[in-house]
């Protein structure tokens, strides 16, 4: 079904910039650091009992902060459309939430509690309105999201466990692009050591493995592999890249350390599997250690899978129309810089997702923000794409 303008002034009318707004303080005003979001998913479920949806709260591996589920279903043939949000933050002293003029401040508001605030507009409206005429919304909210503190597992786990939709929006801050391909990335950690103490540089044995010399190799080997890796390219992900952030070793000028670290990233193009890329990875590192009598502890933590937006499927055709409807014209294509839950759906389900929220800034400061009125044109965005989308 099309969004004519009867349907897009029904869907206005039923979207509450006021509830909205409370409820994106609601979720705002409790600190929810990675790992700790049980108290703000038990307020959203709250919320969402309180409006009559009969909330299921599945762990998904995570029981700390059990996700938050809720349905939106006409009972009639047609897909479901999943909103998905993740309501931890990252870990940085809490900002408690204000209103500012026409935005929302505070931690968690641009990244993406008021996003998701968003989203359950958009769930709200479309059962105030009635204009759903077939299939269904889900609304999924969960911790774990913000890399280092949380892996993705929770959500993974829901997907895995089949709590999710045909195709799924994400209501974070990306708002003027369609991000149709992004890099997977995994963060690293190689620890190099040798056997015995740290010794005064005098009192060493002449054949004892310098854990220096073998990082500076280890770095010397990785950046010349991100030469070669330069020259993968996706003509909108962009290159494959072997990234090294920091290096260290040793305590004073004249002491011969036992054991030196570097950290960085790895990045991988749409397609490839994030399994082999680890091991390629393994076995350069292993190389190195045996040719230095040292051991190298490498610890891998694959922080998203690599993304690609599936265009032939049919939100993508309905989220262009919904924002035709909606007073803008469709957004430009482009890449995703940053890996979010669209890739664990894109991944692991080989699912549609698409990125976009409303206008935000200073996401992982102190300083975040977001639009009040973009809250609002997303809550209609959303519902109107679910009115696109889900009615066959
Ligand atoms: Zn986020």
């Amino acid at each position: 079904m099309a969004v004519g303008a009867d349907v897009l002034d029904s869907i206005t009318r039923a979207v509450s910039r006021e509830r909205l707004v409370d409820t994106a303080l609601r979720l705002c005003e409790v600190y929810s650091p990675t790992g700790s979001a049980g108290e703000v998913a038990d307020a959203l479920a709250e919320l969402l009992r309180r409006e009559g949806f009969a909330v299921e709260r599945p762990e998904a591996g995570w029981p700390t902060a059990p996700a938050v589920v809720a349905r939106l279903d006409t009972g009639r043939p047609g897909r479901t459309l999943q909103f998905n949000g993740h309501l931890d933050t990252v870990h940085l002293p809490f900002v408690k939430p204000a209103l500012r003029g026409e935005q929302i401040t505070g931690s968690g508001s641009a990244d993406m509690k008021a996003g998701t605030g968003a989203a359950v507009e958009a769930l709200l409206a479309l059962r105030d309105s009635g204009v759903l005429s077939g299939g269904g919304v889900l609304l999924t909210a969960h911790d774990l999201h913000e890399a280092p503190w949380g892996d993705g597992s929770q959500l993974d786990r829901l997907i895995d466990d089949g709590v999710r939709g045909d195709a799924a929006l994400i209501p974070e801050y990306l708002c003027d692009t369609l991000a149709i391909a992004g890099r997977g990335q995994a963060t690293y950690r190689a620890t190099i050591r040798r056997a015995g103490l740290p010794v005064h540089e005098v009192m060493r044995a002449a054949d004892d493995p310098n854990v220096i010399a073998v990082g500076a190799e280890l770095v010397r080997r990785i950046v010349a592999w991100n030469e070669q890796l330069s020259g993968d390219h996706d003509p909108v992900a962009g290159c494959q890249s072997a990234f090294v952030g920091q290096l260290h070793a040793g305590e004073i000028y004249n002491q011969s350390p036992s054991e030196c670290w570097l950290e960085g990233t790895r990045r991988w193009l749409p397609g490839m599997k994030a399994a082999e890329v680890e091991a390629e990875f393994r076995r350069l590192v292993d190389g190195v250690a045996a040719a230095s009598r040292t051991s190298i502890e490498l610890r891998y933590q694959v922080v998203r899978d690599a993304f690609r937006l599936p265009l032939e499927d049919p939100l993508v055709a309905a989220f262009d129309r919904a924002f035709v409807a909606t007073g803008r014209q469709p957004l430009p294509r482009g890449a995703k810089r940053f890996v979010d839950d669209g890739s664990s759906f894109w991944a692991r389900a080989g699912m549609a997702a698409i990125t976009h929220g409303p206008q935000g800034g200073g996401a992982h400061t102190l300083e975040e923000w977001v639009s009040i009125p973009e809250l609002v044109r997303v809550a209609k965005l959303y519902a109107a794409t679910a009115v696109e989308y889900c009615s066959q």
